[in-house]
């Protein structure tokens, strides 16, 4: 038995399920969930001093490696002046002045703590700033856990949202409509029946959450013109894609400005940290400038702000996404090749600093297909590469993400064992 085994029972004694985060315990994929002791740079160690290569990132910060030595000792310094004030501080301002440079449709933008609070935040200031009700979201796509965003597609076309949690109020998933992602003619039918009562369309403008699925060509410039004719606002969901796919998140690797973006992830650099922010005169309407209220006891909290400054000042160098998009593109060629190598039907999607995994010979660029792939076989890859020191995401239905820190040697050790373990699958 691993120490893993024996910790996740203690876990389970007072911890729901064990996890704090349900995708942690492993349902997707089955057995115990790796514990993690420490992690340096592209590794996780388990308490049993397993090694492995890790794709996860803790869910997308650990952008440049985890530990990385700049971050801890600016955080370290920061320490020891305080954990948090409640109060202004220098390192809030500098931290806006950053967002704002590196994603220019931000002109304002608000700190708080997490991504589901950024986009629990920017919904309802596009709801206040329309004074509308109605949203429209994508299925697949994944916003935190707001109840307005907890909603699956209803029965037919042009139905209205259910709730997709017990808990959430039925009255309140009717207003949050959902479309299939990467279908603007279902958007375009949508507008065209209720399109002024729409207050905002909100995507992840790469899909992380149902797998890696990148727009279509035309699918944002379409949401973009659709929002523009209806007075609704575009709402760009980079909690996972901001400083990941590009320096200036998604919106700058596909041109396309949306009203209001939400930022989680890299910008805490592994600290609780998110923002959500955008035109000026629809952030204007937040207190205390304006009516909308939103505040948080901790938001700007200068430990998470350091990790967070730390992290965009480093990403910011010359050449860091082409050489990070360059390792994730030699590491899903490489993938694509071993598989069809040992006849194991396998396609991949990547932009960026992410990629996705997918059991299935054809490209996928949708939710329904995403759900089509072979669940049995990624259960069985998923294991055969943590048995051989590769930690991927523990369900189908997550994006991959590469560090800085992922060298040569971590890519060619996950290629190798790839070939092991899509030769075993295949057989
Ligand atoms: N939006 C997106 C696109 C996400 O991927 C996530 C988290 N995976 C969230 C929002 C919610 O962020 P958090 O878990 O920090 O609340």
């Amino acid at each position: 038995m691993t120490r893993s085994h024996d910790l996740f029972a203690a876990a389970q004694r007072h911890i729901p399920g064990g996890v704090n985060s349900p995708v942690r315990a492993f349902r997707g994929v089955g057995g115990d969930p790796l514990f993690v002791e420490r992690a340096a740079g592209p590794f996780i160690f388990d308490p049993d001093g397993r090694r492995y290569v890790d794709y996860v990132g803790s869910w997308g910060p650990m952008i440049l490696g985890h530990a990385h030595p700049e971050v801890i000792a600016a955080v370290a310094e920061c320490i020891q002046r305080g954990l948090s004030f409640g109060a202004p501080t220098e390192l809030e301002t500098a931290m806006a002045d950053k967002v704002c440079e590196l994603v220019p449709s931000m002109e304002l933008v608000r700190m708080v703590s997490s991504g589901t609070e950024a986009t629990m935040s920017a919904l309802r200031l596009a709801r206040g700033f329309t004074g509308r009700d109605k949203v429209i979201k994508f299925e697949g796509c994944y916003h935190g856990h707001v109840d307005a965003l907890l909603v699956k597609a209803g029965s037919g076309a042009l139905t209205l949202g259910e709730p997709s949690s017990p808990g959430v109020p039925a009255a309140l998933a009717e207003l949050t409509l959902t479309l299939p992602y990467n279908d603007l003619d279902a958007v375009r039918d949508t507008f065209a029946q209720s399109g002024d009562e729409i207050a905002a369309i909100i995507v992840e403008p790469v899909a992380g959450n149902m797998n890696c699925i990148p727009p279509v060509p035309g699918f944002l410039e379409g949401l973009r013109e659709v929002c523009d004719r209806h007075g609704t606002l575009l709402i760009f969901d980079e909690v996972m894609t901001g400083f990941r796919v590009a320096r200036g998140g998604a919106q700058a690797h596909y041109g396309v400005k949306p009203d209001l973006s939400t930022l989680g992830k890299v910008i805490g650099g592994g600290m609780p940290v998110g923002a959500f922010g955008g035109r000026r005169d629809i952030m204007e309407r937040i207190a205390p400038l304006g009516p909308v209220y939103q505040a948080g006891t901790l938001s700007g909290n200068p430990v998470a702000m350091t990790a967070g400054l730390k992290t965009l000042e480093l990403v910011s160098a010359p050449g860091f996404y082409e050489a990070l998009a360059g390792k994730a593109e030699r590491l899903v060629d490489g993938l694509r090749e071993r598989a069809h190598a040992a006849g194991v039907a396998f396609s991949t999607n990547q932009v960026g600093g992410m990629f996705g995994l997918f059991f299935t010979g054809e490209q996928v660029s949708g939710y329904a297909q995403a759900t089509r792939c072979d669940q049995e076989r990624f259960k069985a890859f998923f294991h055969g590469m943590l048995e051989r020191g590769v930690y991927l995401a523990p369900s189908a239905f997550e994006a991959g993400f590469v560090s800085a820190a992922h060298g040569d040697a971590e890519i060619q050790a996950t290629l190798d064992a790839a070939a092991a373990t899509f030769a075993e699958i295949a057989g």
